[in-house]
């Protein structure tokens, strides 16, 4: 009995296995479950792989624990690239896309030689 219920409607990246009729957020988390070799393929608990169970607009799916969500329609981010800052404030540009929908998502961690802290904007 799938514990997820993901209309796949309006959501094409999302994928179901056939087996166990669990829905998965992306291909990756999906090939998570799946055990075995070529020949004598199997599907495992997404628990015990590290998936845990998301939600979006009253669709649930597997999703990677730790990752980051899209804000916009709660899919899962997929990292894109880190670039240095070139203001300098911070050390590492990270670009995330959505899996799902248009969304990117930019952010800024480290503090580069320019960072000032929480400073006043002039
Ligand atoms: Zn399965
Ligand atoms: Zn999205």
């Amino acid at each position: 009995m799938p514990r997820t219920n993901a209309v796949l409607k309006g959501a094409e990246n999302r994928c179901q296995c056939v087996v166990c009729g669990e829905f998965f957020s992306t291909t990756r988390n999906f090939d998570k479950h799946r055990k075995g070799d070529h020949d004598n393929r199997y599907c495992v608990d997404p628990e015990d792989v590290g998936l845990v169970i998301g939600e979006s607009r009253g669709n649930t799916f597997w999703k990677g624990r730790g990752t980051m969500n899209c804000w916009a329609c709660g899919s899962e981010l997929i990292w894109g690239g880190d670039n240095d800052d070139e203001s300098g404030i911070y050390l590492i540009e990270t670009n995330l896309s959505c899996s799902n929908c248009e969304a990117v998502v930019i952010v800024y961690h480290g503090k580069g030689e320019n960072y000032e802290g929480d400073c006043d904007e002039e």
